[in-house]
């Protein structure tokens, strides 16, 4: 019941334009019974290495074990072990959400009244009673989320990979969705790709971070907060965009400046200093006139913002 990358690379070619190496070296591991969040910029290589982990990409280089198998030497007893729910959820869009699900438990080998059992308790799990009638094309983002959830879940695999489960849901069936994820990982390993780091923070044993390919993190929320420890960073926001923003790279201490548009401003520092009351001396100095200040410490925002900050 475990997730087990080792040394993982992948090269694309692209004809005309060379070649990519979009995971580069991977090693991690997701334990029995953890829920790990997968976490990177886009583009980091989050997908690349799931489609691998799931047998539906080769790897250049590199192994991936599923449950103890190997994705490509016993593919089919990986894909017994897993469900996987893809990034973009391709579904059938003509199909009825009941028919779907059964179609999805018979490619497992399910038949008569053991899948028609097990798509009603998916149904329930997944909270699609009122919509069970209706075709998949009629549904919304959020009920199509839950019909992959049932779907990867429908052969009642030990082991899950999820990309992106919660992307382009609303504030109610984010939270929904969490909650399906949260039970699942009761009795499940789980490995899900996100970029929100709430919802790591919502759900993970761990987090596992990757940037341009490579793994820049790899530990629980308490430790990845103790390594950086001491990082500040502060929000300040001017009734205008300054015309020199140079002037706040100058403070003590500062390490970085970032604009964020609208007059608004990130510095990062890792000293002590207060630089909340140098910000308001500087402005009051150039006549600038603060409409807002704000301090973060240790957040996971700011770790992750700093560990994947030369993704430009
Ligand atoms: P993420 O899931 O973290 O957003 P991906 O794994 O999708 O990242 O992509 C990693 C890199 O590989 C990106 O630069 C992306 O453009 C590139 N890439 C992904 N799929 C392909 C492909 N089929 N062919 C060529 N390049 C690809």
């Amino acid at each position: 019941m475990s997730i087990r990358v080792q040394n993982l690379t992948k090269v694309y070619s692209r004809p005309g334009s060379g070649s990519q190496r979009a995971v580069d070296a991977v090693s991690f591991e997701v334990r029995p019974g953890e829920i790990v969040g997968f976490l990177g910029p886009n583009g980091a290589g989050k997908s690349t290495t799931m489609k691998i982990a799931t047998g539906y990409l080769p790897p250049t280089e590199g192994t991936v074990e599923v449950n103890g198998f190997d994705v490509r030497t016993q593919s089919l007893d990986v894909r017994r072990s897993l469900g996987y729910l893809p990034e973009h959820n391709p579904l059938y869009l003509d199909l009825y959400v009941k028919e779907f699900l059964q179609f999805a438990g018979s490619l497992h080998g399910l038949r008569g009244a053991g899948l028609n059992r097990r798509v009603q308790e998916m149904i329930a799990l997944v909270g699609l009673e009122v919509e069970q009638g209706k075709k998949i094309g009629q549904l919304s983002k959020g009920y199509r989320q839950r019909v992959g959830l049932a779907q990867s879940l429908i052969h009642n695999p030990p082991v899950l990979i999820l990309d992106e489960p919660t992307t382009g849901l609303d504030p109610n069936q984010l939270s929904e969705i969490r909650e399906v994820i949260r039970q699942a990982g009761r009795e499940k390993t789980v490995l899900f790709s996100t970029h929100i780091m709430q919802e790591v923070e919502a759900l993970c044993d761990r987090v596992v971070i990757i940037n341009r390919g490579r793994i820049v993190a790899d530990g629980d929320l308490n430790h990845l907060r103790a390594g950086t420890d001491g990082l500040i960073t502060v929000v300040a926001e001017f009734e205008q965009e300054l015309t020199d923003p140079l002037l706040l790279g100058g403070l003590p201490g500062v390490q970085r400046v970032e604009a964020l548009g609208q007059g608004r401003y990130r510095l990062t520092t890792n000293r002590q200093t207060e630089l909340r009351a140098a910000i308001f001396r500087q402005a009051a100095d150039r006549n600038l006139t603060l409409v807002g200040l704000k301090q973060e410490e240790n957040s996971l925002e700011g770790i992750f913002r700093e560990l994947t900050k030369n993704n430009e």
